[in-house]
């Protein structure tokens, strides 16, 4: 690389006497140089959110300025996102209406302002990111002075700003959906910011895990990388977050009872009231047993803090899990929460979204007969001819109708698992084939695509009935 003019030549000689210097554009360039060598900020995205970050009365219940003391447990997950912080890898399971999508949008203004670099923001479809993009990021961007001025503005004509790409000083921002294979590869990204992960399709276009996908992204930019998984949760054991989380070191948001001073963190369980007056809803502390009234929990709040209750897996990761009992005074009350889940006795399906959006935490599904939806998410795909990981043998079963044969070939792997790899169809009548499969087939011979995978059939298996007699051999 050649030594750039800087290093040799005083910095005040280059910006106002050196004739190299003395064209049109020069000034700029040197801005752009001097912006491309500055390191990334000391300033943490909580304290940059509380400084520059304006909530548009578009996009936000409390337009105005953004304060991370009214959502206090959302400062160390925000901080963990600085680039000075050495985590990773950050998961967020988390009930609806804590704060944690504002935080999101402040880790995307802070990238650009403080911190610039490629970032990928990933919502469940294409369409929820260009709904995304329209109602929270233009305004985002729009309101906060510091961002209008970075970010260029969208012109017609401009492929660098479009819908679904904004690009700024050193960094381009890449909104995409989980359903878009093309969208989730489309380029190197040292943010990741994947949303509602529990949302995402278990594939995308075929190409395989989205999360997966769009992680692998950020693999070039090794310890400088930032991967934030947020999501309200949904069904256990098919719970993207809930499994991150579990491989976590599963933060917990500890506050102090006001009266013992004992610190826990939040259950629903905990929470008392009348039977019919869900107005008279209190928290009863675990340690005294005394009830807490629900103003006093600002007061618990920014006294909180997040412990881990378990050891992560990964060093590199680290988990958050939030419930809405934590909702600051204003937004869902402790007396809302009790009436909702009143109003859900009786039917599965509202349980099953009180657990999700109010607790933040799973459903376990009951029943012996799981649901068409849990069986459909199940589903993996592979192209035919190829036999899956885990296939350790294959077998082959015929169906012999009048004018054809159909054969299914299935690959069988540990604990019976199986999967379909080949359907194959000999078109003809019968005879024909059997003359055929006699001069050419032997019982044990698989297609060609798996022949080249090294694969036999172990058992050619063939539906009983009037073949026998046309083909003793199949
Ligand atoms: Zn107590």
């Amino acid at each position: 690389m050649s030594v750039p003019n800087s290093t040799i030549l005083p910095r005040s000689n280059l910006i106002s006497g050196d004739e190299a210097f003395e064209f049109d554009g020069a000034a700029e360039i040197l801005r752009a140089w001097g912006a491309g060598l500055t390191p990334d900020a000391d300033l943490t995205l909580s304290e940059w959110a509380d400084r520059h970050r304006m909530l548009s009365g578009r996009a936000s219940a409390e337009p105005g300025r953004y304060r991370t003391a009214r959502t206090p447990y959302m400062g160390e997950i925000m901080d963990r996102l600085s680039p000075g912080d050495p985590t990773q890898r950050i998961v967020f399971m988390k009930a609806a209406q804590v704060g944690a999508t504002e935080a999101g949008n402040n880790w995307i203004g802070f990238a650009i302002d403080q911190a610039p670099g490629p970032m990928l923001a990933v919502q469940p479809t294409v369409e929820l990111a260009k709904r995304n993009s329209r109602q929270r990021i233009d305004p985002l961007i729009d309101e906060s002075p510091e961002l209008r001025d970075r970010v260029k503005p969208a012109r017609s004509r401009d492929a660098g700003n479009t819908m679904l790409s904004k690009e700024f000083a050193g960094g381009i921002l890449i909104m995409t959906g989980a359903n878009s294979a093309v969208g989730l590869r489309s380029t190197p990204a040292r943010y990741i910011f994947l949303d509602e992960v529990d949302a995402y399709p278990a594939s995308a276009d075929e190409e395989g895990d989205p999360v997966t996908l769009a992680e692998a992204r950020s693999l070039t930019f090794a310890h400088r990388r930032k991967v934030f998984l947020v999501s309200t949760p949904t069904i256990r054991g098919l719970s993207r977050i809930e499994r991150e989380f579990e491989a976590s070191d599963q933060r917990r948001f500890f506050v102090p009872c006001p009266n013992c001073g004992q610190e826990q963190w939040l259950k629903f369980e905990r929470l008392r009231w009348q039977k019919g007056r869900p107005e008279t809803a209190e928290y009863h502390c675990e340690g005294c047993e005394t009830p807490i009234a629900e103003h006093q929990k600002t007061t618990m709040l920014e006294c909180g803090e997040w412990r881990a209750t378990a050891t992560a897996a990964d060093p590199g990761t680290v988990g958050y899990h939030l419930s809405a009992l934590y909702s600051p005074i204003g937004w869902l009350s402790w007396e809302r929460i009790v009436r909702a889940w009143d109003a859900a006795q009786g039917s599965d399906e509202a349980i099953k979204a009180f657990r999700n959006t109010i607790l933040g935490e799973t459903w376990v599904e009951t029943g012996e007969a799981p649901d068409w939806q849990r069986l459909y998410d199940q589903r993996e795909r592979w192209k035919p001819g190829i036999v899956p990981a885990g296939g350790l043998f294959l077998t082959a079963g015929a169906d012999v109708q009048k004018d054809r044969i159909e054969v299914d070939v299935w690959a069988w792997g540990r604990g019976l698992e199986s999967w379909l790899v080949d359907h194959i169809v000999i078109e003809g009548r019968l005879h024909r084939d059997a003359q055929r499969l006699r001069r050419g087939r032997r019982r044990d011979q698989v297609p060609p695509r798996l022949r080249r995978q090294g694969h036999r059939l172990a058992r050619p298996l063939q539906e009983p009935g009037r073949v026998n007699r046309a083909n003793p051999d199949i």
